[in-house]
């Protein structure tokens, strides 16, 4: 397998593939080194939400092309990826909750974006009956959806590869350097790699590389947890989020199953490539279901995990090039919200590294806001 290419992507997950995929449709060769496998950590086992609603501003526009492959994605990538549009809804408690909501559509709808809408309680009732009557309302974005990760990320890692990607797996890169115009990447046991562009895409521990082009890329790895019950009737078409105070995300699969995330963190240890569960807060994404939907009384909890994410100290991700080295870039630090992110990474990393410039803003997300 080759050992130089134009651009060397470090990590496997779906920034890496994603990105692998849309460089490649640009004519440039790719080398794509991982650790341990594709997909083995957030990118495999997050709760698949395909959401556009409640991002930050800053994200939209990011957001906003991701979800336009999203929508086409069966034919780029000859896989559905699981992907099924449903409404994700955001439900209010309080007066106060659905007045903030109000003022983010009229802020969206002032920036031309419409995908956002509040529902009153009439409306959120008619979208999916089951929620506890204390409910009042809800923000809801009608056509977003979720998928299925490892589906997902294998589906870009095999397209990139069918288009000529080299993919390296097992191989930890350990050392970056400049040598002439190229870059020299370096792993454990001594293969090393030459690449004119060099993309840093290594999720919780994207901070290491970072450091070796002596920049601070303050990335946190923290361990978010996920539940999945056993079948119940049919009762829920939508992805529901909790409000303040109840970090919950909640959907119900075509199987039956019940899938609750939503930002309950378990413990991490990055060093090792473990995050552990912790019951103690679990029970807390259970009670909020419970809050929600009466009808979790009935539940019974069949299955529980944590993945290790990297998250910065604005939640917003690092994207684009470094402030500090030549041709190098970074697609890192998701803050637990990459995944419907990742079609769009993709294309917009693959246009700035062979272009020089994306269409999509992204200054925003820029690695200066840290140095
Ligand atoms: C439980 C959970 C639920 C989530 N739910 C959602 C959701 O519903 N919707 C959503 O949009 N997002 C969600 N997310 C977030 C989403 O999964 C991530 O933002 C996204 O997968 C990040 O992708 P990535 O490619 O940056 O990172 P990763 O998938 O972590 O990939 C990084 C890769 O880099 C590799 N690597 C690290 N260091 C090196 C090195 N030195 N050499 C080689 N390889 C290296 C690692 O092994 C890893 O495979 C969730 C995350 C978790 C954990």
């Amino acid at each position: 397998m080759s050992r130089t290419a134009d651009l060397v992507i470090v990590g496997g997950g779906i920034q890496a593939c994603s990105t692998a995929l849309h460089a490649r449709m640009r004519g440039l060769s790719v080398i794509v080194i991982e650790k341990d496998t594709v997909a083995r950590h957030a990118s495999g086992v997050n709760a698949g939400g395909v959401r556009r609603m409640n991002r930050d501003y800053a994200e939209l526009a990011l957001s906003q092309r991701s979800m336009e492959i999203w929508n086409r994605i069966e034919t780029l990538l000859d896989d559905d990826c699981g992907f099924q549009r449903a409404p994700q809804i955001k439900v209010a408690e309080t007066e106060a909750q659905l007045d903030e909501m109000r003022a983010r559509v009229a802020d969206l709808n002032s920036m031309g974006y419409d995908h956002e809408v509040v529902l009153d309680q009439t409306q959120l009732r008619a979208l999916v009956p089951a929620v506890s009557p204390h409910l009042i309302g809800a923000l809801a974005s009608l056509d977003d959806g979720f998928a299925l990760p490892y589906q997902t990320t294998f589906a870009f890692q095999r397209k990139a590869r069918a288009l000529g990607a080299c993919f390296h797996e097992g191989l930890a890169v350990e050392a970056v350097r400049r040598q002439g115009a190229d870059w020299q990447i370096s792993c454990r046991g001594g293969e090393t790699f030459t690449g004119r562009y060099l993309l840093n895409c290594t999720g919780a521990w994207a901070g290491k590389l970072a450091r070796q082009l002596g920049e601070n890329a303050p990335i946190e790895a923290v361990a978010p947890m996920m539940l999945v019950t056993a079948r119940l009737p049919h009762f829920c078409n939508a992805v529901v989020g909790g409000p303040v105070g109840r970090p919950l995300s909640f959907k119900q699969m075509a199987n039956g199953t019940v899938v609750i995330g939503g930002g309950r963190r378990g413990t991490p240890d990055p060093d090792t490539n473990v995050s552990e569960i912790r019951f103690e807060h679990l029970r807390l994404s259970a009670a909020a279901a419970l809050a929600i939907f009466p009808i979790m009384a009935q539940a019974t909890i069949v299955r529980s995990w944590s993945g290790l994410e990297g998250f910065t100290p604005d939640d917003l991700p690092i994207l684009g090039r470094s402030s500090t080295a030549e041709n190098a870039f970074y697609a890192c630090g998701f803050s637990g919200h990459g995944f419907q992110l990742g079609p769009g990474v993709g294309e917009v990393m693959a246009e700035l590294i062979a272009t020089g410039s994306t269409s999509t803003p992204i200054e925003k997300m820029s690695i200066k806001r840290f140095n």
